[in-house]
């Protein structure tokens, strides 16, 4: 038998999951492991369809599959289609996953599978590797920071502070309440640990289910996250007291950037982009002036409302600036697009703004024209962000995007928050302040670029994202010798 590791990778299947675990495929198989993608099948037939079609046909060890979601056509249009999508994967995907390890098992030419990577919210997948026989790892798709906070929601919940005791609480300065002892994570506002904290409900399923599937990370082998040692030092050495497995691998960008830039069997093209990327954007921002551009994305789930939308398009245009901003189809409530933007506003901004509804979106951090991001806080953006070296001014609104806000602002130096409630003065002005050339603007621009060394150092060779990896690919391959040795029990019973 071929002594090889072969992991099985299972995002969940929406794109804040998936980017980042094909990229750790990627690092993975550059690394000489074997790797096989696993998709939903309605993802994998709307790739197919797209300009992703040609990266699905994989290469040698590396291979896409697909199984079922167990959706109907009625849920996926369902305003809860996400929560619908969670509960079918947990009632229904486990077995074809059990299934395809076992068939790729017979395959020629491949090593059977060593051991089942998943993201978050598919915690099912633990049994599935239990019952494949094989070690699981998650790769946690949050900031340690946001981790951390996540696994909290339990305490939070047992010791009283949630849920709240009636609606006044959202605003009557409750939300405000210091939290001060979270191990590894400084005094922060209860509002800031996570959205989830703002429910009133004591059977809260949104809370639930993100405590429990952070929780349930306990029974991996390893917990893999798209961060940084100098980044989250203090949370990353309280997180180790109770997880022993923590492979801090990020910026995977960064790191990805890293090994396709290394020259010697280099990590492949990730991109399984969900939307058609809009190309015009890079031309717009090629004919603009370096840092002169504010580009602006709340990522692939936020929903607005047409007030908020028309808040943040004032703010914008009040400014006089230039801007890129992704308003993608379903952005705003109603299932509606850039349809949906206030009018009269194109006409004001003509010229100096451009609208896609998505974009390539590490190109266009990295593009020297962009001087400013105006975020949702997600992780994967925020570490694209930090990467690319551009300060933010963050809208917060879900999950971690709170705790990865607060530490933009306050622990690292290099964003702006909005108010929960947007007001066009304050977009206008947080527009002005970053893009500007106060004190202020300077000192983040500078921090900003700090912690661009410090995320290209982490993934160089020698950093400690690349030693990092390193030490995963290893423990990946001990889990090849762990089912090397079940096989070899099991033949000699
Ligand atoms: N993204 C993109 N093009 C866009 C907007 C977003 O490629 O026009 C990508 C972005 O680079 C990031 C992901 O979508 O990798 C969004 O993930 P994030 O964690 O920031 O937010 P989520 O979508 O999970 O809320």
């Amino acid at each position: 038998m071929e002594r090889r590791a072969h992991a099985m990778l299972f995002p969940f299947p929406c794109s804040g999951h998936i980017n980042p675990t094909l990229k750790l495929a990627e690092l993975l198989h550059a690394r000489g492991v074997h790797v096989t993608f696993v998709n939903t099948e309605h993802n994998h037939e709307r790739l197919r369809r797209g300009a992703a079609a040609a990266g699905l046909r994989g290469r040698e060890g590396f291979r896409f599959e697909a199984v079922p979601d167990g959706l109907s056509e009625e849920d996926r249009r369902s305003p809860d289609r996400t929560v619908r999508l969670y509960l079918s994967l947990r009632r229904s995907c486990g077995p074809p996953l059990v299934a395809l390890a076992r068939r790729l098992a017979e395959r020629e030419g491949a090593p059977p599978v060593t051991c089942v990577v998943l993201s978050g919210l598919v915690s099912f997948a633990l049994d599935a590797a239990e019952e494949i026989g094989v070690p699981a790892f998650v790769l946690w798709g949050t900031s340690a920071c946001g981790f951390v906070c996540t696994l909290r929601l339990r305490e939070l919940r047992q010791r009283g502070y949630t849920p709240l005791k009636d609606e006044s609480y959202l605003t009557n300065g409750y939300l405000d309440t210091a939290i001060d002892w979270i191990a590894g994570i400084p005094p922060v506002r209860l509002g800031d640990v996570s959205s989830f904290v703002r429910t009133l409900d004591p059977q809260c399923f949104a809370l639930r289910v993100e405590e429990d599937e952070a929780n349930s990370c306990a029974r991996a082998r390893g917990l893999i996250l798209n961060t940084f040692e100098d980044l989250e030092p203090d949370v990353l050495d309280a997180l180790r007291g109770e997880f022993p497995r923590v492979y801090t691998i990020g910026p995977l960008a960064a790191a990805m950037h890293a090994a396709q830039g290394s020259g010697h069997g280099g990590a492949g093209p990730a991109g399984l982009s969900l939307w058609e990327e809009d190309a015009a954007c890079m031309a717009w921002l090629d004919a603009q002036a370096p840092g002169s551009v504010l580009y602006i994305s709340f990522g692939s789930l936020a929903v607005l409302s047409p007030e908020q939308l028309a808040e943040l398009a004032w703010g914008l245009a009040a400014s006089n600036r230039s801007f890129l901003w992704v308003v993608r189809p379903g952005l705003v409530a109603g299932d509606r697009g850039a349809d949906a933007l206030p009018e009269g506003f194109l006409a004001a901004t003509r010229g100096r703004c451009f609208i896609a509804a998505w974009c390539a979106q590490e190109q266009v951090l990295r593009h020297r024209a962009v001087g400013g991001f105006l975020t949702h806080s997600g992780w994967n953006s925020t570490a694209e962000s930090i990467w690319a070296g551009v300060p933010m001014v963050c809208w917060p609104g879900f999950a971690d995007q709170y705790i990865n806000s607060r530490y933009t602002c306050g622990e690292w130096g290099v964003g702006l928050r909005l108010d929960e409630a947007l007001r066009r003065e304050q977009v206008a002005a947080h527009f002005e302040e970053l893009m500007g050339d106060t004190g202020r603007a300077r000192e983040m621009r500078r921090n900003a670029a700090r912690w661009k060394a410090a995320a290209e150092a982490a993934t160089a060779p020698g950093g400690s994202s690349y030693e990092s990896l390193g030490r995963l690919v290893e423990e990946l391959r001990l889990g090849d010798d762990d089912a090397l040795a079940a096989a070899a029990a099991q033949d000699g019973r």
